[in-house]
């Protein structure tokens, strides 16, 4: 009998590739090792889960055991991979046990970018990237009421939502001038700012956090102009870096992720990457429209028919209520410049090049509506 086809990671990346093989395959042996509780949910909800009345156990949509029989794979949960021996075709396990493949699918996610802040409080800092930080989070609201988010991009700005809906007094720092900066021109900041400061949330922008410090139950955030906020709980949404360390350690290329070719292929011809881990033809791109497209082909290839992703436009829905916003960020690379129209209801912010074509947008609030008629228009991310 052959090796299985062993997936590294149960995230949303790991399940979506066992998922597509299996619509293609039911004979490979399928292996998941996960280093956490293996069972499948949907990162996404985490950052709205308060307000539309979730509880982390609630957004769990099957464990381990469940996810095992209804995909007809083998997951082991609680299980690390510490190695790779790439021409051995074996990975080890954190208790040394090894378990050989026959293709090798990476499927690893990413670490939260820790700030190098001082102060006695950095430790008590919370980030959330999981289910498992979600639920120590719940825990850690209970009888809390002032939240402070270090981190006005996307994460932040839905967590910032969120809580502010459910009630808390949320304080947003960022070093930018604007909410989203990566992601929208100055009007669709502004935008979005006054929204969701309508719905309470307070922003310190311009504002560079330096130290934490646990002042016996609060948490006290110091800015660099010497300014300071007082906070029951401090949660850090700074951005994130692929988890790499894993190939590094077994000779396999990493830049910014691990490199894989369009096939999702490692310099190796039976490992591959995907999701938040890999750098796909230069791009990497933590989302889940890249993931769902990537694991399409890269089944159809584990199945024996090597097959190149490809990513069409992929807007980006951001989860804010509050402030209805979708963006399909342009490459920007690109040289090209941002048209904005702008009223009290919402942005329509185009980003074009010199010839008229559009590369990217930004819609906020109403404009929100033109989304089906602009998606088209978009070039596609990986031709
Ligand atoms: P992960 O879900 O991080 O999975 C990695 C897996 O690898 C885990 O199971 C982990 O245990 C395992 N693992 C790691 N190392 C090892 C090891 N050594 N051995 C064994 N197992 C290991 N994207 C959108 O497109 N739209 C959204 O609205 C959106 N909202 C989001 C909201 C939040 C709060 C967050 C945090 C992200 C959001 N994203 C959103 C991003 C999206 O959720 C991620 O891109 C996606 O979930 C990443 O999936 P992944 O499988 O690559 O990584």
């Amino acid at each position: 009998m052959k090796n299985p086809v062993v997936i590294i990671g149960s995230g949303l990346a790991g399940y979506a590739v066992a998922r597509e093989l299996r619509k293609l395959n039911t004979e490979l042996d399928v292996v998941m090792l996960s280093a956490d509780h293996g069972g499948f949910y949907s990162k996404p909800m985490l950052s709205n889960a308060l307000s539309s009345g979730k509880t982390p156990e609630s957004i769990v949509n099957g464990d381990a055991v469940q996810m095992a029989s209804q995909l007809k794979i083998s997951i082991r949960p609680h299980c690390r991979v510490s190695a790779i021996d790439q021409a051995a075709c074996e990975v080890t396990l954190a208790d040394g046990e090894k378990i050989i493949y026959n293709q090798l699918v990476l499927a690893l996610g990413a670490d939260q970018v820790h700030l190098p802040l001082s102060g006695d409080g950095v430790a008590n800092i919370l980030t959330i990237n999981d289910l498992d930080d979600y639920k120590k989070f719940r825990v850690a609201l209970t009888g809390k009421k002032r939240i402070s988010i270090i981190g006005a991009g996307l994460i932040g700005c839905e967590f910032a939502n969120d809580l502010a809906t459910a009630g808390y007094h949320v304080d947003v720092i960022d070093i930018s001038a604007q909410p989203l900066g990566r992601l929208l021109p100055p009007a669709g900041g502004a935008f979005i700012r006054q929204r969701l400061e309508a719905a309470g949330v307070v922003f310190h922008l311009n504002a560079t956090t330096q130290s934490v410090d646990q002042v016996q139950e609060k948490l006290h955030l110091t800015f660099a102009d010497g300014s300071a906020i007082e906070s029951d709980i401090v949660l850090s949404a700074v951005g994130l870096r692929a988890r790499t360390q894993l190939a590094t350690s077994a000779g396999i290329s990493v830049n910014r992720g691990i490199v894989v070719n369009r096939l999702l292929q490692t310099q190796f011809d039976n490992i591959y990457a995907l999701g938040d881990c890999a750098e796909v033809a230069g791009k990497v791109l933590p989302f889940v429209m890249p993931i769902t497209h990537a694991a399409r082909a890269l089944a159809a290839t584990l199945a024996g028919n090597p097959t190149e992703v490809r990513y069409p436009a992929m807007p980006v829905i951001v989860k804010t209520p509050a402030c209805p916003a979708v963006v399909s960020p342009p490459d920007f690379t690109i040289k090209g410049e941002w048209h904005v129209e702008a009223d009290q209801n919402g942005v329509k912010a185009l980003y074009k090049d010199d010839t008229g074509r559009l590369l990217g947008y930004a819609l906020l609030g109403a404009a929100t509506q033109e989304k089906n008629s602009l998606t088209p228009h978009l070039p596609p991310v990986l031709e």
